[in-house]
Order: C-alpha cells, then sequence, then structure tokens
C-alpha cells in the first residue's frame, strides 16, 4: 500500500501543508501527480507531493496517526504535470513571495492540467461555443442583465468563453433571451507569414547586440526610445541563441501586443513557435503547453504566466515593455513575471533581457549600478525625429476653444490637419482611478454605488450607471430618485464623452474606442487595434492601454486630453506611472517618414513628470523621481510588501492588523509597518479590510519572519490576511 501525501486545490494559508491518503490501486502514481481525494466530504483535487511504500495495514495506520486514513478516490494523471525543473521553480516561487504552494502551481499552469476542481470539465480538444440573442425584450431582466443582453446585441455571434460573467449568462440562457450555438473550430494555428529578408541592422542596433554578447552579466536592460527598433534587436540575438541549441520565452506585457510580436517570430523562425496567452481556449493552450513540452518549439511567445512555459533548455528570456505593471499579478500568488524569469535563470544560467522606453526605476537603477547591463538605444530608427510635443495649459483662457469643453485651439487645430491630410490620430484619456460621475441638476444627487460608496459611472452606450470599482450595474432611471427632475449634469470625463465630442466636431469622422468596456470582450482589443493599422478609422480613443508598444505608421498626432489625472492619485508610483503613460503615448506618433506631433492638455503644465515627457527625457525624469523616492525611502531604496486583512466585523479587522504589525515590529530589526490603514475600497464581499505596508531594506530577513507570521496566525478563524510582497497598488 502507499501513503500519498497531497496539497488540496484550496489556496489558503491554513491549508498549505500536506495531508495524508492511502492507494491500493493499480494505477502509477508519483510526485506531481493529480488525484482525485475526499476532504472536508467534498471531492476535491490533490496535488501530490509525495509517495511512500509502507507494510502496515490500513488499521494499524490508524492506530498510528490518530484518526481516519481514507484511500484517495483517483488518479487523474498518468505522468506528472511539471519537470525537476519546474518543481524547484514552485518552490522558490512560493518561497519568495510567501504563497501558498498550490496558488504558485495553479498559476504555473494551463487551465486544463491545473491541480483545481474545474480543471477536469475543462475540454482536452478544442471546440467553440457563440452566444445568440434570440429575444431583446428587456421585460423582467435585473440590471446586470440587461447590460449583458445590451453588450450581446451588438454581435451575430459571441464567443462563450470570452464573456466574463458567466452566472449572468447562465440566467439569460435559462429565460431563454440567448441560445448556445456551437461551431466547429479548428485547432490553433499560427497564421502563416513568408519568410522576410530581416533588415540590415543600424549601427546603434549592432552596438546594442554586440554589448549583450560582450557582456556576461545575466541580466540586461536595453533601453531604447519609442521607435528604436528593440524589437530588431530581440529576435538578431534570439537567432543566434536558438543557434546553439538552447530556447527562447518571450513575453509581452498584454495579449493585444501579441499578434505583432508573434508574426515577427513566425516571419524569421517558421514552425518553431509556440503561443501561450489568455485568447487561446482550455483545448488550444493544452496543445500549445503539450507541445512546449515535447519539444517542438524552441520558440515561446506568450504573457506573463508564460514565464512558466515548460521549454526545457532556455538560453534567453525576453521581457518586452519590462516596466509594464500587467506583469504583475494581483492575487495570489502576486507574482511578478521579471522576478520570476531572475529565480528562474538561476537554473539555466541563460541571460535575461528587459527592453523598455521608460524603464521601471528600479530597473534602470540596478543597470546603472552595474547589477544589470545597461545598453542604450538613444535614437529612432532612421534618424526619425521624435514628435514636436506642445503641452497646453488648459488653464489659461487663450487656449480654450469656445465651442468645445474638452479640446483646446491647439488641439482641434491639429486633429483638423490630420483628418485633412488623411493621416490618423489617437486621443488618450488616462483613466486609472477616474470616473466620470453624474447628479441631478435641481437636487444635486449623487449616484453612488451601493456596495462601495464610489461614484457611479454612466455609459451612453447601454444607458448604463456602473461602479468601477465592483460589478455593480444599474439602469440610468428616467429622473432623480430624490426630487423627480428629468435632468442631469455630467461632471469629468470618460472615453465615450470624448468620442461624442470628436462626433460632434469633425461631422463623419470614423472613430474606434478601446477602453474597458470594449475589453469585457477580449478579442474586441485586438480586433479593434487591427481595424485602426488597417485604416478603417482616423481616430482612435482610448485609455492606456493604447500607449503601449504598437506601432501604427499612419499615426502624426497623439493627444493627451487630460494628463493629470494620475497625478492627483495617491501613491508613490504616481509620477513614474504619469511620465511612462505621457512618454509611450507621445512615441505612438511619427513612426514612419510622415512627421509625428504631440499635444499634452493639463492643468498643472509645470509639472516635472509632464515637462520631461513632453521632451521624452527619461534621465532627467530619473534623476528628478530617484531624489524623491530616497526622501521618502520608497524603492529602489527599499523593499515593500503589503498586508491585506479582512473580517466580517471592522473591529476586528483593525485589532487583527494591529496584532500582526505588533508581531512584526517586535521580530523585525529594520523595517517600517506603516498602518493598519482603510484602503478606497474598504468593504467588500460583507468583509472590512484594512491594510499594512512594510518598508525594509533585508529581504531575507523579512522574508522568514513573513513565514513564521503565516504559520502563526493563518489558523486564527476571526481574520484573513494576504501577503503581498513588491505590491504595485500602493
Ligand atoms: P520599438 O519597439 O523600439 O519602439 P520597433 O521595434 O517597433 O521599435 O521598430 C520601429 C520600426 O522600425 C518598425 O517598423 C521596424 O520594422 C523598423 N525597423 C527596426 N529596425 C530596422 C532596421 N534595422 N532597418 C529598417 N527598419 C527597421
Ligand atoms: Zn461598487
Amino acid at each position: 500500500m502507499k501513503i500519498i501525501e497531497v496539497l488540496t486545490e484550496y489556496s489558503v494559508y491554513s491549508l498549505n501543508r500536506p495531508f495524508s491518503y492511502t492507494y491500493d490501486g493499480d494505477k502509477k502514481v508519483e510526485t506531481g501527480y493529480r488525484v482525485l481525494v475526499s476532504f472536508n466530504n467534498r471531492e476535491i483535487i490533490g496535488y501530490v507531493l509525495n509517495v511512500k511504500e509502507t507494510n502496515l495495514i490500513k488499521e494499524e495506520l490508524e492506530e498510528e496517526w490518530g484518526f481516519e486514513v481514507r484511500d484517495i478516490i483517483d488518479v487523474i494523471d498518468d505522468a506528472p504535470l511539471l519537470n525537476e525543473e519546474l518543481l524547484v521553480l514552485a518552490d522558490k516561487v512560493a518561497e519568495y513571495y510567501v504563497a501558498p504552494k498550490i496558488s504558485v502551481l495553479q498559476a504555473m499552469l494551463p487551465p486544463s492540467l491545473a491541480p483545481r476542481k474545474s480543471s477536469l470539465s475543462k475540454p482536452k480538444i478544442a471546440y467553440e461555443k457563440y452566444i445568440k440573442v434570440i429575444d431583446d425584450n428587456e421585460e423582467g431582466l435585473t440590471a446586470k442583465q440587461i447590460e449583458l443582453l445590451r453588450l450581446l446585441k451588438q454581435y451575430k455571434l459571441t464567443l462563450k468563453r470570452e464573456i466574463k460573467q458567466p452566472s449572468i449568462l447562465a440566467k439569460l440562457i435559462e429565460v431563454k433571451k440567448v441560445v448556445h450555438v456551437s461551431l466547429e473550430k479548428k485547432r490553433f494555428k499560427l497564421p502563416d507569414y513568408d519568410y522576410t529578408e530581416p533588415p540590415i541592422l543600424t549601427k546603434e542596433q549592432g552596438f546594442a547586440v554586440n554589448s549583450f554578447f560582450n557582456s556576461d552579466k545575466e541580466v540586461h536592460l536595453l533601453h531604447g526610445v519609442t521607435g528604436s527598433g528593440k524589437t530588431e534587436v530581440y529576435l538578431k540575438i534570439c537567432d543566434q541563441i536558438l543557434k546553439e541549441g538552447k530556447d527562447v520565452l518571450m513575453l509581452v506585457p498584454e495579449i493585444s501586443l501579441t499578434p505583432r510580436i508573434v508574426e515577427y517570430f513566425q516571419t524569421r523562425f517558421k514552425g518553431n513557435v509556440a503561443v501561450l496567452h489568455s485568447q487561446l481556449t482550455p483545448g488550444e493552450k493544452y496543445d500549445e503547453y503539450r507541445k512546449i513540452a515535447n519539444k517542438e518549439a524552441h520558440i515561446v511567445v506568450g504573457a506573463r504566466s508564460a514565464v512558466f512555459a515548460p521549454l526545457s533548455n532556455i538560453g534567453l528570456i525576453i521581457l518586452d515593455e519590462e516596466h509594464v505593471e500587467s506583469y504583475k499579478q494581483e492575487n495570489m500568488p502576486y507574482y511578478h513575471a521579471r522576478e520570476v524569469a531572475i529565480l528562474r535563470n538561476k537554473y539555466f544560467k541563460g541571460k535575461i533581457i528587459l527592453g523598455s522606453a521608460t524603464p521601471n526605476l528600479e530597473t534602470k537603477a540596478r543597470a546603472l549600478k552595474g547589477i544589470y547591463n545597461n545598453i542604450v538605444l538613444p535614437n529612432r530608427i532612421n534618424e526619425q525625429p521624435l514628435p514636436k510635443t506642445t503641452i497646453v495649459n488648459l488653464g489659461d483662457y487663450h487656449n480654450i476653444d469656445r465651442d468645445s469643453s474638452l479640446f483646446s485651439l491647439q488641439l482641434r487645430r491639429e486633429i483638423q490637419g490630420v483628418l485633412e491630410r488623411g493621416e490618423q490620430a489617437i486621443l488618450l484619456l488616462n483613466k486609472r482611478g477616474f470616473s466620470a460621475s453624474i447628479s441631478c441638476r435641481k437636487c444635486g444627487h449623487n449616484f453612488k454605488c451601493p456596495n462601495c460608496g464610489v461614484p457611479l459611472t454612466y455609459h451612453k452606450t447601454d444607458n448604463m450607471l456602473k461602479c468601477h470599482h465592483c460589478d455593480h450595474v444599474e439602469e440610468m432611471p428616467q429622473v432623480c430618485p430624490e426630487c423627480g427632475n428629468k435632468y442631469f449634469s455630467r461632471t469629468g470625463l470618460g472615453t465615450e464623452k470624448i468620442e461624442e465630442e470628436v462626433q460632434r466636431l469633425f461631422p463623419g469622422v470614423r472613430t474606434l474606442r478601446l477602453d474597458s468596456d470594449s475589453a469585457k470582450i477580449r478579442t474586441k482589443i485586438s480586433a479593434i487595434i487591427e481595424d485602426f493599422r488597417n485604416l478603417k478609422a482616423d481616430i482612435l480613443i482610448g485609455t492606456q492601454m493604447i500607449a503601449k508598444g504598437h506601432d501604427f505608421p499612419n499615426v502624426t498626432l497623439v493627444g493627451v486630453v487630460l494628463a493629470d489625472v494620475g497625478l492627483t492619485i495617491p501613491s508613490f508610483r504616481s509620477n513614474e506611472r504619469t511620465f511612462q503613460l505621457i512618454t509611450q503615448a507621445v512615441g505612438r506618433s511619427g513612426r514612419s517618414d510622415k512627421k509625428g506631433k504631440a499635444i499634452i492638455q493639463t492643468y498643472i503644465p509645470n509639472h516635472e513628470a509632464i515637462i520631461l515627457a513632453a521632451k521624452q527625457d527619461y534621465n532627467s525624469f530619473f534623476k528628478f523621481e530617484m531624489e524623491n523616492r530616497h526622501m521618502m525611502g520608497y524603492p529602489p531604496y527599499s523593499y515593500l510588501a503589503s498586508i491585506t486583512v479582512s473580517a466580517k466585523s471592522e473591529e476586528n479587522a483593525i485589532y487583527a492588523a494591529c496584532d500582526l504589525k505588533d508581531y512584526l515590529l517586535d521580530n523585525l530589526s529594520d523595517c517600517k509597518v506603516l498602518g493598519p490603514s482603510a484602503p478606497y475600497v474598504s468593504y467588500e464581499g460583507g468583509k472590512y479590510i484594512r491594510t499594512l505596508l512594510l518598508k525594509y531594506k533585508n529581504v531575507e530577513e523579512t522574508n522568514k519572519v513573513l513565514q513564521r507570521l503565516v504559520s502563526i496566525f493563518s489558523s486564527k478563524s476571526a481574520f484573513k490576511f494576504t501577503i503581498n510582497i513588491d505590491p504595485y497598488n500602493f
């Protein structure tokens, strides 16, 4: 008989330890297999940590252990899920991030293979289910159901997997508003591209490649201004690494950026490329995953979780746009792909390239200190000038256009010019933490979210009020619920309002809009980007999503409608975020032979982050911001961790946070603990939330103390907590 030690699928600190079962069956079972077990009277997935043979019989074991011994129900896999290297990595990641090991395994594996109950119903072959609206009568539906129905109505068929509100969808199916339509789906196949000869590298690109191969540093920062040709540098280096018989992992921060990179790699290295990102069906992901594990592809292009791709001989890991925050997972295990790449690389002793026009401050600081190799591409390809950038002070009435509340005279004139020349423009609104609210003109009644108290945002397209913090939606009433008045005023601005204004000022203009609403249906993002690239619209309006990485040759104007909003959010990263956003946005303009312009509208034209971004002057910004960070003791001058405590009563949340804080202060020699403080959303799902922020210098000591904190406090039932190492939401 075998004794099998398993981790349960529950990703909580208190269950982060092995539970013992027995097995007497014929199936092979080893470390790394999934098994079905009964736990608290539920059938769940267990992940096998260890298998031991025993001569004892069950009764003897029970005697020895003092509790009832159960057999596992079944063995699920016929091979271990992860190879040796990835198993070791899982431990390292769990340790660094003070995370339950099972949460790391779940993050590492594609949905069909993850140690999680739902994986069993996930298909291993590809198929496609669509949703079709058959009845659009809204009577008797809730606001959320109406919202979804109105969204679905805009399309003939919508891929079911792209609809992120399964329970609401289920209801719509039940009341026969929509139906399933199953269509056969071809297995995932990368588009075919004909091989094209690579361009001859510019002198600067050549230097960059040489610098990479001549340095014995492990991590290389490729700091190249927007349009400096970083991609060709990656490709050239890849080519060499592949020739040495090694594998390449190419990470991009967002799925919307994958098609372009895939095209580059598929053109150059046809047949050798696998793709891993969230737009694949579980079936497709499973196929791609297997293909990589079976060594049929030696290049993997993918988003954050592709950092765990089962390549077996990695010579190079590239993170393009390394500063982008979507490389950080915002739930357990809260890992950052950059950190994991570095941990993973210890095993392979390969190299890492971090590429960006606006490197993360911590990254650049390490490069300047000589910890990383600092490779710079200071100019655009073929000496194309950076766009001519104008900062427009919205506080100065000379700049105000009487006919428009959103566009200054300058911006309006430039848009006009672009349209006349048949070129394209991008209009950007920094939407983070920002919403357009609505109130009654007569009594001033404000519409607030009943769950979080945050002002609701009015969405014109579907005439709904939505909370941008939780998923609350309600229908926009005809009259004010307080006073019965029919007229409302909208304050603030959103992308919809910008689109409206553009259409009013420039009749006949073709616009596309990309924001969190269009992102509700995932493939919409790449479709909109493709349409814009194919000149199907004159103006693209959007949030920060459109600022990154894209190459639109016909864009000659970028307008930042309001640059300030990011600066008013209380975060030590807000200067950096604003600088990055504006620099990246400006960098979208004038990337081909046409000269580009950029207009930045702001009420704080003297702000360093805005002035330096307009000049694309990273180095001065770096100096300025490093001084701020130094003064305040923020990264890279310290490390951060946050602890989020939640409890059913507010007092318990506060007491618990204080207990944790006391423990930390008693046990850490060089650590500041700030808080407990109430986060912006301090009540969610029936729980009160408080946070602590740790600032420390000694990573090892703090890690050990946090591990002990988890083992001491995780069994308390009055509260729960999670730890986030190197948090970005502060
Ligand atoms: P970055 O990622 O640094 O912003 P890209 O890699 O998108 O820049 O390159 C900008 C443009 O320059 C692309 O259209 C690319 O095809 C082109 N390009 C890059 N390298 C060369 C080269 N050596 N010769 C000609 N064109 C190049
Ligand atoms: Zn809310």
